[in-house]
């Protein structure tokens, strides 16, 4: 192998992309975007946007946030922190934006890759030993259709995506009504109380949401991003804690989550909001949870954002017939309906050895399936901290491609994957959202999986109490991930690449 094809630049390509290059290989990106970034990238993200993750957590692993970032990033530090982390690792003369992937086709022991120059309209083709997929989770907007949307458009309403509110004028003196009621829905509500002429937020389910700041003092990050936070899920593989955690323990377990609900029922009011989830916390624990956006519960009791726990049933010329039976009329209706997964550039015989009859992947350690020889996929394991588990999940591919693995046969490896989907059936349906493709709240227990499989140490740190309850530290994994370079001889540390080679390119 040596060459090495990556479609997408947003963090997961990013990550492998240095991955790679740092152990020699020859790379180039192909992004579809005019400009790096993915989700981050200044085009695609609303207005106001900031990470939910915080900083030093949601930083890679040898790249820290500067100190003058917010404690959440906003949009615009995120995307400035990616080009530096592109910049500074000597990646963008390798990135050819405007270049979308149109199709990839396996033959003669190499893929044979179209793509679109998206500024000239011309027709590219690429030829990789291997391919690296980090098209991401969240890049193609979804909207459902309703009968009469076609109508009220012609009529003069607007209907955006969250995605598309990219600027405050779209919100200002008009009468919105904001569709869901995960982050992106509830972040536009909240702004659109305060700028709008009335704002109305339509919401299918009540979900839990979480504060920035637990009981107004405790950080998320300190209940959320600990190997402590994580033990009280019911995981696939249980430690010995967990086995006695989930056993005699299990009271301990349910008391848990019943306070930390009603900490969120009092510290929001959510018996006054009308919006007490019929669920449980940790069944909904995902990567969609979400943070409370500044002043949401606030507005919703006062009326600011007029809340209605229904769905919508038609669209007419003036405006939106609901389920519950009433008609509004807005100017704008903004979709907070998420994003769908697909790869439109794999053919559907290649689909259906990584994907089943649900769309559901099969992969094993959400990175590679020995069915689709010479592929792998970086960020499908979404996570809590995505940046660092796709940051890992570039390492262990870098390590597989490179032969350092050993892994077990293709049989066992469905074996275990099949385990795994019984698991989440039973157990955990939630991990069904987002294609199969999120990986919390079992973040540590994936990233230990990871480093396991690579032979690295899973903890940085001497004191085992400590690492079990401090929040997730990036700069751990450049620790460990550092003493395997110097062992392996292999990556930047030591300046040893470890293979090379000319790019296989034509007709560009
Ligand atoms: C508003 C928002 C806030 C978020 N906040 C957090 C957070 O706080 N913490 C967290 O852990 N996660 C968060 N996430 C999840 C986020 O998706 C990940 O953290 C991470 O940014 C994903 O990066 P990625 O590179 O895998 O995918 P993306 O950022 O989606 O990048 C994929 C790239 O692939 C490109 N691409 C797709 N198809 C093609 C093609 N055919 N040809 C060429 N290029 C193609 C796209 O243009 C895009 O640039 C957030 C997501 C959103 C939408």
């Amino acid at each position: 192998m040596q060459t090495i094809g990556i479609i997408g630049a947003g963090i997961s390509g990013l990550a492998a992309a240095k991955s790679f290059k740092e152990r020699g290989y020859k790379i180039t990106v192909l992004e579809k975007a005019a400009a790096i970034g993915g989700v981050w990238d200044r085009n695609r993200f609303y207005v106001n946007v900031t990470t939910q993750t915080t900083k030093n957590e949601y930083a890679y692993s040898d790249f820290p946030m500067p100190e003058h970032f917010h404690e959440w990033p906003t949009g615009d530090q995120m995307n400035q922190y990616l080009l530096d982390y592109a910049a500074h690792f000597d990646l963008l003369a390798s990135i050819r934006c405007n270049t979308t992937v149109l199709d990839m086709q396996y033959e003669a022991d190499a893929w044979q890759v179209a793509a679109l120059d998206n500024c000239t309209g011309s027709n590219l083709s690429y030829v990789f030993d291997f391919v690296v997929v980090c098209t991401g989770t969240f890049h193609e907007k979804y909207i459902p259709s309703f009968p009469g949307m076609e109508a009220y458009r012609a009529a003069g309403g607007e209907i955006l995506h969250t995605s598309e509110v990219t600027d405050q004028k779209l919100l200002r003196d008009k009468e919105v009504a904001v569709v869901g009621f995960a982050k992106s829905a509830t972040d536009i509500a909240t702004q659109a109380a305060d700028i709008s002429t009335s704002c109305t937020l339509l919401y299918r389910k009540a979900q839990w949401k979480v504060p920035r700041f637990f009981g107004n003092k405790i950080n998320l990050k300190y209940l959320l991003f600990s190997r402590f936070s994580e033990a009280f899920f019911v995981p696939y593989h249980k430690t010995g804690f967990q086995k006695v955690l989930h056993s005699v323990g299990k009271p301990l377990v349910w008391a848990q989550w019943r306070a930390v609900e009603l900490l969120l029922k009092k510290q929001f009011r959510l018996k006054q909001c009308g919006m007490v989830p019929g669920h449980r916390i940790e069944d909904q624990i995902s990567c969609s949870l979400g943070i409370a956006p500044e002043g949401f519960y606030e507005k919703v009791r006062s009326k600011k954002i007029n809340a209605v726990h229904t769905e919508i049933e038609s669209f007419t010329t003036d405006g939106v017939v609901l389920k519950n039976g009433a008609r509004i009329r807005p100017d704008l209706v903004v979709m907070g309906t998420g994003f769908r997964q697909s790869l439109p550039f794999l053919s559907g015989h290649y689909l259906q050895r990584i994907c089943n009859e649900q769309g559901q992947f099969r992969l094993y350690r959400n990175i590679i399936n020995p069915k689709l020889p010479a592929l792998g996929f970086v960020g499908f394991n979404s996570s809590l901290f995505s940046t660092l588990t796709s940051e890992i999940a570039a390492n262990w591919l870098a390590e597989y491609v490179s032969g350092n693995l050993s892994l077990p046969v293709p049989g066992e490896m469905v074996k275990e994957r099949m385990l795994i989907d019984r698991w989440k059936k039973r157990t955990r349906p939630i991990s069904s959202e987002f294609s199969g493709l999120c990986i919390a709240p079992f973040n540590f227990q994936h990233l230990d999986a990871l480093m396991k499989d690579m032979g690295l140490k899973t903890a940085a740190g001497r004191n085992p109490v400590y690492n079990f309850f401090k929040p997730i530290n990036p700069r751990d994994y450049h620790q460990l991930l550092k003493r395997f370079r110097t062992r392996k001889g292999t990556g930047t540390e030591t300046g040893q690449p470890v293979t090379g080679g000319a790019p296989a390119l034509s007709g560009n």
